[in-house]
Parts: C-alpha cells; structure tokens; sequence
C-alpha cells in the first residue's frame, strides 16, 4: 500500500511494493479521451475547467484515442454513432477503462420508450467499468465516477489486468454491433 504523505519539505522513505506501485502510477495518470456526445458532455467539459480542475487527479483530456487509456461516454449513443464510437474504442490501447456518464448511455435516459434511433445502453457495444447516473450528472458526479475507477485500477494486478483476465475466461469483451 502506498503512503500519501503530508508535504513537510523533509525527506523520508517510502516502503511498498512493485505492484502497488505501478497501479498507484496508473491510477495517478488517466488520460481520457476528448469526445463528447450530447448535452452530458458540457457537465463533462465543465469537469475539467478551472472550477473543478480534473488536472489536480492527473487526468487530462487527451486529442487521440491512441493517447487514451479512459473513455467518457458522455450522451446519447444514437445508432448512427455507435460504430464510431466502437471504433474509437478499439483504437485505445490497454488497459482501457470506459465510464458511461449520464442516463443516456448508461440505458437510453429519456428515449428508452420512444427513441427508435438511441441504443439503449452503450454497454451493448462496448464494456463498461463504471457507470455514473444522472441526467446530466454533474461534474461532482464524474469526479466520484472516476474516483471508482481508481478503486477498481488499485485493486488489479498489473500482470493480470481485468481485460486479460476477460480474454482468458474466454467472456466477449463486448457485444455485437447494433442492428441498424
Ligand atoms: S442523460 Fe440527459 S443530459 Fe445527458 S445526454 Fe441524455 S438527455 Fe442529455
């Protein structure tokens, strides 16, 4: 386990060990992609303003999903966007981590009912670690969803992260695309 220590300007040690260490790393510097969908994202663009500031968690949005290790599915999912939106997914390296933020995403929000053209749960095309509810969630919301994800990422081992453990269970890492 590591220690935080309070900042005292004097020296000191740090015991730990290997594991712990590089999830500490890992979990320290998310980089989530800079995407969004609908209205959800403003909460999601507001999170990373100067009000909220995200940077002081070492998360920053990064351009690339070959730069990103998070996905925030912030929005409705409509099915003309759900194969770009797997599509950027399986450009992200691993470990990838994705949270689907807001009612939309998490099962289809306001247009469970009537809305033809709105995929009812991201989690039909790509997996999902954290889920944050909310229409929209706010930034306080996201912030407590990523703090989830830390929880999740500090109790992996870094040898067997969750999606190597998926693949050697031989479970599908994600669902069929959507039919059109
Ligand atoms: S959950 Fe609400 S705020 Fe978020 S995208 Fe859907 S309708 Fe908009």
């Amino acid at each position: 386990m590591v220690m935080e220590q309070p900042k005292t300007g004097e020296g000191g040690i740090i015991l730990t060990n290997a594991e712990d260490l590089m999830n500490w790393a890992r979990l320290s510097s998310l980089w989530p992609m800079g995407f969004g969908l609908a209205c959800c994202a403003i909460e999601m663009m507001a999170s990373f303003a100067s009000h909220y500031d995200l940077e002081r968690f070492g998360i920053f949005p990064r351009p690339s999903p070959r730069h990103s290790d998070v996905m925030i599915v912030a929005g409705t999912v409509t099915f003309k966007m759900a194969d770009r939106v797997r599509r950027l997914y399986e450009q992200m390296p691993e470990p990838r981590y994705v949270i689907s933020m807001g009612s939309c995403s998490n099962c289809g929000g306001p247009y469970w009912d009537h809305g033809y053209h709105v995929v009812k749960g991201v989690d039909r095309i790509i997996p999902v670690d954290v889920y944050v509810p909310g229409c929209p969630p706010r930034p306080e919301a996201l912030i407590g969803g990523f703090m989830k994800l830390q929880e999740k990422i500090r109790r992996e081992h870094p040898l067997a992260p969750t999606y190597l453990m998926e693949i050697m269970a031989n479970e599908p890492v994600a669902a069929q695309s959507p039919a059109v």
